[in-house]
């Protein structure tokens, strides 16, 4: 299938080319003519499916066909809503909106916490078609009435395992009392997983969507080579190390289970001299769309990340993930190894399994259908780190 057999607006099909894509991937091709006839839906799909193209295409494409809307305060009303659960994917999904959106006269912005209000605040102001947020802050927005959310004509809630996860669902439900009644507005509901509480959202927030599933498991298995290391607690980062260095890797992510974990595993990459940085709950947030940049820009090579601060990210061609240590929710894995092989190129992802963390590794090989080969790792990747001095 061709995005040209989609029959989206010119402009639209122009962006995605310049974009490099040709053709949509399955989430896409089921996901988009469903929206443009104007279902509601529940769309079951991960990240590296993507998912972020499936609903902003057909949206833009809805909005780019009507007029602009002039709310009460006479600038443009919002007439599309994004919700995301981390801030990361807000901004990621803003980006999409602009790079797919490029040749349209639509305005969008993105507002979340952890940043200062007034310039959000102002381009508020200055009036925005599709606002992207998190919750909290949005709601925030709300109730001090600077965002009216009465005309909103579609509205996307990405990530909804995840907000419930995070305890998110009040203030969605609150925003979304604000916007117009379902059946009034087009709600489009992302979830990597289709749980009995997603089911019960769905049926609250949808009218008869059409529903439509990427299976995950073709996700982890089709596009990611994945390894098993056996190799001692103490030997993990010399083996990361000569990894990364012998291998030439310039775009890696590391995964450990705790905050301390990151922080040294950095701090050591960082000490031999491979430029490194770490996201996780302590890294203050201007901090952390800075080291996303340099990421994506390729200044930072490994990226070494905690399971709820990595979840958010989606950064193309990254090559490799390493499980630093395996994580203890089978899921997580699968999320973690995600992040490379998206769309349809290949990635490899590397466990690491010591003595502390390889009882691990037989739920995950449950919830992913197979065994993964346990390998030991070759004697040069055991090699003592040179020290510079
Ligand atoms: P997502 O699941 O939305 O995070 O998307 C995963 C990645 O796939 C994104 O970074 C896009 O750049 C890329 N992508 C989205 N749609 C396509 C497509 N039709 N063909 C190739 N790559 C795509």
């Amino acid at each position: 299938m061709t995005f040209e057999e989609l029959k989206l607006a010119p402009a639209i099909l122009q962006a995605v080319h310049e974009q490099g894509y040709n053709n949509p991937t399955p989430i896409q091709a089921q996901a988009i003519p469903a929206v443009l006839a104007g279902h509601d839906l529940l769309a079951g799909a991960q990240t590296g499916t993507g998912k972020t193209a499936a609903f902003t295409l057909p949206m833009l494409h809805r909005l780019a066909g009507s007029a602009a809307a002039t709310s009460k305060f006479g600038n443009r009303g919002v007439r599309a809503l994004v919700l995301t659960p981390t801030r990361e994917l807000a901004a990621q999904v803003e980006e999409s909106v602009r790079t797919y959106g490029k040749h349209l006269a639509l305005k969008s912005t993105v507002i979340f916490g952890g940043v200062g209000m007034n310039p959000q605040i102002e381009r508020m102001k200055r009036g925005v078609d599709i606002l992207v947020a998190t919750p909290g802050r949005l709601l925030d927005f709300n109730q001090r009435g600077e965002v009216h959310l009465d005309m909103v004509e579609v509205m996307v809630l990405d990530e909804a395992d995840r907000m419930l996860d995070m305890g998110f669902i009040p203030q969605v439900r609150q925003i979304i009392r604000q916007t117009p009644m379902k059946g009034d507005r087009q709600t489009l509901l992302f979830s990597a997983t289709f749980t009995e509480d997603v089911m019960n959202l769905a049926r609250q927030w949808t009218v008869n969507p059409a529903i439509v599933e990427i299976e995950p498991e073709n996700v982890a298995s089709d596009t990611v080579e994945q390894h098993v290391y056996a190799v001692s607690s103490q030997d993990k980062y010399k083996l990361l190390y000569n990894l990364v260095t012998q291998n030439d890797w310039q775009r890696v992510m590391v995964f450990a289970n705790r905050r301390d974990e990151v922080r040294r595993i950095e701090e050591k990459l960082v000490r031999d001299g491979v430029s490194a940085a770490q996201m996780s709950g302590d890294v203050p947030q201007h901090k952390r769309i800075k080291t996303l940049e340099g990421f994506r820009e390729g200044k930072i090579r490994v990226l070494v990340a905690t399971d709820v601060a990595g979840r958010g990210i989606h950064v193309d061609g990254i090559s490799h993930v390493i499980n630093f240590t395996l994580p203890e929710v089978p899921d997580d894995y699968v999320h973690r190894i995600g992040r490379t092989g998206r769309a349809g190129s290949s990635g490899t992802s590397i466990s690491f399994a010591g003595e502390d963390d390889a009882f691990a590794l037989p739920p995950i090989e449950e919830l992913l259908g197979r065994k993964i080969n346990c390998e030991m790792p070759p004697e040069e990747l055991l090699k003592p780190v040179p020290r510079k001095h």
